[in-house]
């Protein structure tokens, strides 16, 4: 199941690149494993994928403690400044950076552990109250007061649009993030990157990679239907 699954994600990722011209290795598909088993994740690293992701500190530490084969692990979900001790040091691309106090205090970890830090912020384009990120308008200032952190690194933007019945409704939520990234690569920001695109999930991933995403971030597509009694 979980292969076939990941066969036909990577092949709706194909397709949508072919769409607009885009060479697929531009594209990295995230395995969102949240809430579920290790065995699953050991069978999709079996399939060839080589990101995960979790949006829970405690879970993603768990899951990385007995995955042994060496993945990329990614936190996509949001994190705490009192929880930041845990995750600075350990190779995570962070997703979710949300606000300066929390890079501040990624900063200050990272120092204290010589450790570096790879980020991205998320950018609450639809302007959804019930979610995390920064909005539009505010990430040029938040970066300019992040880039001269030393020890933390602006890798890109992620935001998490809106759950829509029909992914098209996201298209100009993906093109506006797109744009935005793009901007702020023509500024040439010391320690800022713009490699990284992290937008699409299950529902809207392929309108979101036709829109420029370099990473999609895939959980019920390749794991099925998640069990939240756990
Ligand atoms: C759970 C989650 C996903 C994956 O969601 P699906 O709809 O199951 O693909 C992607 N991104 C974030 C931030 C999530 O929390």
């Amino acid at each position: 199941m979980i292969q076939e699954n990941i066969q036909t994600v990577q092949a709706n990722i194909a397709q949508a690149c072919r769409r607009v011209n885009r060479d697929p290795a531009e594209v990295t598909l995230i395995a969102v494993s949240k809430t579920k088993p290790l065995s699953d994740i050991e069978e999709a690293i079996s399939c060839g994928m080589t990101d995960f992701g979790e949006n829970k500190v405690q879970e993603l530490l768990e899951k990385t403690e007995h995955v042994t084969t060496p993945v990329q692990w990614h936190l996509i979900g949001h994190l705490q400044t009192n929880k930041v001790r845990y995750v600075v040091d350990k190779g995570f691309l962070i997703h979710s950076v949300d606000s300066v106090r929390l890079a501040r205090e990624l900063q200050k970890e990272a120092v204290k552990k010589q450790a570096h830090c790879n980020i991205l912020l998320e950018v609450n384009v639809a302007k959804e109250e019930t979610k995390f990120g920064f909005a539009y308008e505010d990430v040029l200032d938040a970066i300019s007061e992040i880039a001269p952190f030393s020890n933390v690194h602006i890798q890109g933007l992620m935001t998490i649009a809106p759950f829509v019945e029909n992914p098209e409704e996201n298209r100009d939520i993906f093109a506006k993030l797109h744009k935005l990234s793009l901007d702020i690569k023509s500024r040439n920001i010391d320690n800022v990157n713009m490699s990284v695109l992290s937008m699409g999930m299950t529902n809207d991933y392929m309108v979101a990679v036709e829109e420029g995403a370099t990473m999609v971030r895939v959980g019920t597509g390749i794991f099925g239907t998640r069990n939240y009694m756990i």
